[in-house]
């Protein structure tokens, strides 16, 4: 795997982007694994509502107190709580230096009420980028995944597949295609996905804070194409 970190003296890394990061992709866009490697490059803290709901359960925060009861029932946490958790989050002190944010935000107000916490702590512009799919391309490397029963290791029929069909390279044991990764459940999932984000995909690119990445391209070209467009926006800052 190359090393982007080392190859290209990352300019004016130190200093942080001053900017808050955020990625908007369907499920298998790779955001997860983009949004690790950037706040590693860029020394940027990762955040996460799933880790802050965690963190102030554990604290046993007066907002955690609010979100246990509802998250143990499965039902979803009101956007006040959310976004009160947000910015208790950005208004810590890693946070000064710009952050990463994958899967939020979800909605229009959560969209807006981010941008209002980023100016109350003098982020800069916040960069958004758009991890664009070919939805047919998606589709195969979604539905392609097996799983190894024993070892949970992971293959794709399409881009990853083993040695012997149906069985794990490692371990031998069989490899099964879960039912969450049938064409239906994906195909709702990637509808509910589009009829989500492209509200908030508008939002962004009215206000001009949008930067389109391809998305299916390898993982190392993603991850070089995203730090040509962070260190721009830092040596412009
Ligand atoms: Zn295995």
């Amino acid at each position: 795997m190359a090393d982007v970190t080392a190859d290209r003296g990352a300019v004016g890394v130190s200093q942080g982007l001053g900017r808050a990061v955020i990625l908007l992709g369907p499920p298998g866009a790779g955001k997860g694994t983009q949004a690790q490697r950037i706040a590693q490059r860029y020394h940027l803290p990762h955040l996460s509502t799933g880790d802050m709901f965690r963190d102030n359960i554990q604290r046993d925060t007066e907002l955690g107190r609010k979100a246990k009861p509802l998250m143990e029932r499965g039902e979803l946490v009101p956007d006040e709580i959310v976004l009160g958790m947000v910015a208790n989050r950005i208004g810590q002190a890693d946070c000064a230096k710009g952050f990463v944010f994958d899967g939020f935000p979800r909605t229009l107000q959560q969209a807006d009420d981010l941008e209002r916490i980023c100016r109350q702590y003098k982020l800069g512009c916040t960069i958004v980028l758009h991890m664009v799919v070919n939805p047919a391309l998606l589709m195969r490397r979604l539905t392609g995944r097996r799983i190894c029963k024993a070892g949970g290791h992971i293959y794709n029929v399409y881009e990853r597949p083993p040695r012997r069909e149906g069985i794990c390279d490692v371990d031998g044991s069989e490899l099964i295609h879960r039912p969450d990764d049938s064409e239906g459940v994906i195909g709702e999932r990637l509808h509910a996905y589009d009829r989500q984000t492209q509200p908030l995909v508008e939002y962004y690119k009215s206000r001009e804070l949008l930067t389109p990445v391809d998305a299916m391209a390898v993982a190392d070209t993603v991850t070089e194409a995203i730090a040509r467009i962070l260190d721009g926006a830092i040596a412009h800052k």
